[in-house]
Parts: C-alpha cells; structure tokens; sequence
C-alpha cells in the first residue's frame, strides 16, 4: 500500500521543531576558535562534542551498504535504539498497536511495553516458515508497525524476500526488518527495495558479523522522509565520538569476509555432528551465526555446559521452541570445546 509513509507518523512528531544544537547552528567556515558550545577548552581528545549527524560515519556506511547518506539513521545504543525511536515515531501510546511474529528478539515487545503500545504476537507456522496470510488478518486500522526480523533471532531462519515484500505490499503501516544476521546469510539483505518501498525500515547492526558489540552501533535504513524522521527525534548527540571514530577505522580497514566464512563453515561442521548425537533431538536450518538445537534433555545440558564453564542461551520454555538451546558459533577451538563436552556428558 504505497501511502505516504509520512501518514504514519504520529502528529505530534510530524510537528515537532528538533531541537538545535551549537553545531547545528555553524555552518561552516575556516573556525579556529570555539566558544560556542561551553565546553572545555583543553584538549583532552574528548572535550569536544561529536558531529550530531554523524556526517563522516554515514558517509562510509552508505558506501557499505549501497544507499545513500540520507537514508542512514545510527544509534549509540545498538539497535534497541532504533527499536525505541520506531515506537516514539510511529505508535500512540495507549492507542497504536503493532504486530510481530513469535517467538521473536525479545527487546520489541519490552519497548513495546515502556512505549504503552500493545504487542500482537503471530506464531511462526511449526516449520517456522512466516504465516504471511495470519500476520495481515492480525492487523487492524490502529496497526503501525509490523515486526519482521530476517534471519530470526531465536528461530535462525531467514524468511524469503517475496514473502516480505508482500507484507510490505498489503500492510497498510511500516515493515520494519531486523536483519541483525543478515552477513550470514545467503538470502539478499532487503536494502535494495527500500526505493520501491517506503513504507519498509532495514535494521542493521555491527554488534554481530562485525564484532563490534561493544561499541553499540545500530542501524536504520529508510526513505530519505522516514530517515528524517530518525534525525528529528534522536537524541541529539546520541553516537559518542570515540565510537564514531572506531566504526569508521573499522570499516575501513577490516575484512570481514573470511570471518563469516569461518562462522558459516563451523555452523554447518557442528550442525552435522550435532545431529548425529543421541541427546540431540534435531537442529534447525540456520541463516545465522548460531544454532538452535533442540535436545532431549535441555535443562541437564545446559547445567553440565555451564559446569564446566560454557555459557549457551536456554531457550526451552520458548512456544514453538520447546526443548531448544541456542548456542553461538564460536571460533573452530571453542566449538571443538562444545563437542567434546556434548559427547562427555552423552557418555556418563
Ligand atoms: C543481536 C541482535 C540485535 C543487535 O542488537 P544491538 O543492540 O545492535 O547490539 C538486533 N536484533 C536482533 C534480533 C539481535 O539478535
């Protein structure tokens, strides 16, 4: 439904006149004094506040990732404050509602309750494929946002594009889809329909393939009006300038590519022997850089792992995801840890 994607913002954010900062208000010029700002003048490497608009980080993001600057929103805070914003902008408090698949990241439904926005739940069908059909009948007129996170956190899977996009079609409200795991997979990350598509926002992270985490830089990508959106509410130094700094050395001089092809190598080379242990029930297909295994006996596992100092995600209690630990791929020497432990305790 190619409304306006501006039609879903709430008023009171559509009217809203963002606050400026010192910075916002220089507009350049060959400055070599700064009394603007009250801060101090001595050089300590951090006493000067950061670019508000983080002009040079999305720069290299947007030649990344194959969009362009205005289309960037990031977050000193990871995703989750994407995930916040998309509430605040978009969802009435005690009004809106919003839609989600299940089980799903956990952190959309606790903003959804901070926001005071109620959480529709859609049960993935049981081979967790997206239930498209369930998901649009879930909706009503005060639906604003439909959560849709490729590949799925805790399920692995990633969902087919046409799928999407078809959501993206019949929903009348925004998409939003997490792709936190989208490098480790070998479906296409949706960021090239979002020309076509302005009511569709891409989250990205560099917390997981690219071993940042704790830096806490998260990404937004949207149409140019919705991504102003993201500027206008932001807090206005929301991305510190050290990390600035460091994603961008980052992104610049890392590759990658080799280590995602380790993490996808070691997730089929455990996959496959996971599956021929007897404690082990079955391993579901993974698009990430984990495994969800479902196990005969996952609370004594997952105590005997922790026993013997490796920490996995219990995740038994989860609908749909009974009897299931997701475990992280780890590097070749952490995994082997993992097997042997597995066949130790399958042994005793
Ligand atoms: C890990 C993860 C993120 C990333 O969170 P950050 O706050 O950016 O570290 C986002 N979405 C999902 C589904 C995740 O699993």
């Amino acid at each position: 439904m190619m409304k306006n994607p501006l039609d879903y913002v709430r008023p009171n954010i559509l009217a809203l006149a963002p606050y400026s900062t010192a910075r916002d208000d220089f507009k350049g010029g060959d400055i070599s004094v700064w009394l603007d700002a009250n801060e101090s003048p001595y050089d300590n490497g951090v006493n000067r506040y950061p670019d508000p608009h983080q002009h040079q980080l999305k720069h290299h993001i947007a030649e990344l990732k194959g969009v362009r600057p205005e289309q960037i929103f990031v977050g000193g805070a990871g995703s989750d404050e994407a995930i916040d914003l998309v509430y605040r902008i978009f969802c009435r408090p005690g009004v809106d509602n919003v839609v989600a698949i299940a089980p799903s990241y956990g952190v959309y439904s606790v903003a959804a309750a901070i926001n005071d926005v109620e959480y529709r739940e859609v049960q993935l069908r049981s081979d967790f494929s997206l239930p498209v059909n369930r998901l649009l009948k879930a909706t009503d007129s005060h639906t604003k946002v439909m959560w849709i996170c490729s590949p799925n956190n805790p399920t692995a899977n990633a969902f087919p594009r046409a799928d999407i996009a078809r959501l993206a079609e019949a929903f009348d409200g925004i998409v939003v889809v997490d792709e936190a795991y989208i490098d480790f997979s070998d479906r296409g990350s949706m960021l090239d329909i979002l020309d076509n598509y302005p009511n569709v926002i891409v989250m990205q992270t560099f917390s997981k393939a690219w071993g940042m985490a704790s830096l806490r830089l998260g990404m937004a990508f949207a149409c140019e009006e919705i991504a102003a959106v993201f500027a206008k509410v932001k807090y206005p130094y929301n991305v510190n300038g050290p990390t600035q700094q460091a994603v961008i050395r980052h992104i610049v001089n890392d590759d990658i590519s080799r280590q995602v092809k380790e993490i996808k190598q070691e997730r089929a080379m455990l996959a496959d022997i996971l599956r021929q242990l007897p404690i082990v029930r079955e391993v579901l297909p993974s698009d990430a850089n984990f495994l969800l295994v479902r196990f005969v006996a996952p609370g004594a596992v997952y105590d005997y792992l922790v026993d013997n100092g490796v920490i996995v995600r219990n995740r038994s209690h989860l609908i749909a995801c009974e009897g299931c630990l997701r475990l992280t791929v780890g590097t070749p020497e952490e995994n082997r840890q993992l097997i042997t432990l597995l066949r130790q305790y399958q042994s005793q």
